[in-house]
């Protein structure tokens, strides 16, 4: 079998998605995820400029071929761009492969391990009442585990509240906004750390200890207030407090981890196992939260969480509505498959996107299951592609009360 078309698909329904679609002389075609939030346009051009030449006539079977010579023979290592484009080509390809197998990709990485694939939502509220509301509505939807963020008092906008509990027919907080420029939001720690236990208190007061509650961070604190955040919320038995601090520098998780039992999970932002090689090895973590889509695709983050699992670390593999239905797939895969499964993020995405992506798997009672076609189970439709173009933009940015800019 041979290589003889890779074409990079730009399409923007309810949000801009990067997908590459490989096609093969044997009529057999492959879907890889390219989607980088807010850099999508970077990595469609590396793929069109400098990886489809490379994979015009090559053997779409030799996976860890390609992977390596994608890797290696670039020179020029590691990075978002990168390692997103690369995933692009490894999830094309293991579609191209389960397909030629006539069976679901979940099989040929070991066959299903459990039954169905838990997952977590995200609620938000300005106020208790609304977080509340939103937590209902997540619970009727079929989730029991929720990720709870809130407004902060004297702050105008914080990642991961939506400006309404309830847009249309369904919940969305989406941070990138469309538009020449990013939206600014402001940020301030001190608040937040008096704000946060509070609002557990209330959530675990109201829901009872049975609801299994999650929380992010995004990066916001040092390590120190990390670990005094990770102290304080200990009564309400979070499942993970996600990005308690940024994670470049590994070993300040040393601090957070001696302090605290509150569970850690890390690495949505991060690109390769080497990322993770302090954090893993010292068992600083519990989750591990890279994307299929970031992290090089299927091939790395197997190895990655077989790695991880060495040392009783989970997987919690990112699945925001910036990763597209071909990337939740790839990560609905590997959940079924891997032995060390904590939980999937999973976002619904809209009626837009589903009208491009046609997808065979489900979501039953808060569990998902890839399905059973051959490969990884979602098709696109190019006619409803090419009716959305591409629209800038941006994530936005954060500054703290006298301006300077923070983590956001
Ligand atoms: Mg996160």
């Amino acid at each position: 079998m041979k290589i003889t078309a890779a074409d990079v698909i730009v399409t923007s329904p309810d949000r801009n998605f990067v997908t590459l679609k490989i096609t093969t002389d044997e009529g057999i075609t492959g879907l890889g995820d390219g989607t980088l939030n807010g850099r999508e346009l970077a990595v469609a051009a590396y793929l069109t400029e400098h990886v489809v030449p490379l994979l015009l006539d090559r053997d779409p079977m030799t996976i860890e071929d390609t992977w390596q010579f994608l890797y290696r023979a670039a020179y020029w290592r590691r990075g978002p761009i990168t390692m997103t484009a690369i995933a692009a080509v490894d999830m094309a390809l293991w579609d191209i492969k389960a397909k030629a197998a006539g069976m679901p990709l979940y099989q040929l990485l070991g066959g299903a391990s459990r039954s169905g694939i838990r997952t977590y939502g995200h609620a938000s509220g300005m106020d208790l009442p609304s977080l509340f509301d939103s937590i209902r509505e997540h619970q009727e939807k079929g989730y029991t585990a929720i990720r709870v963020q809130t407004a902060i008092p004297g702050l105008r906008a914080v990642y991961g509240v939506a400006a309404q509990a309830t847009e249309g027919a369904r919940y969305d907080y989406e941070p990138a906004r469309r538009g020449a420029l990013p939206t600014e939001e402001d940020w301030d720690t001190p608040s937040y750390l008096r704000h946060l236990p509070g609002v557990f208190e209330a959530v675990r007061n109201e829901f009872g200890p049975e609801l299994t509650l999650l929380h992010d961070g995004h990066h916001r604190m040092t390590p120190n207030q990390a670990a005094q955040l990770g102290k304080s919320l200990e009564p309400y038995d979070l499942f993970w407090l996600e990005d308690c601090t940024p994670a470049e520098n590994q070993q300040a998780l040393r601090r957070v981890r001696s302090q605290t039992t509150t569970p850690l999970a890390i690495g949505e932002i991060f690109n390769t196992v080497w990322d993770y090689q302090t954090l893993i090895t010292e068992q600083l973590i519990d989750y591990v939260r890279s994307a299929v889509t970031h992290t090089g695709g299927i091939t790395p983050m197997k190895k990655l969480l077989d790695f991880a699992a060495q040392y009783q670390i989970k997987s919690g593999i990112h699945g925001p509505t910036d990763i597209s239905p071909v990337g939740m797939a790839a990560a609905m895969h590997l959940d079924l498959a891997i032995h060390n499964f904590g939980i999937q993020e999973y976002m619904q995405h809209g009626a837009l996107t589903d009208e491009v992506f046609q997808q065979s798997y489900t979501f039953t009672d808060g569990y998902l299951h890839p399905g059973e076609k051959p490969g990884l189970g979602v098709e696109i439709d190019e006619e409803a592609a090419a009716k959305f173009p591409y629209e800038r933009a941006y994530l936005p940015y954060n500054r703290l009360l006298d301006g300077t800019v923070h983590d956001w």
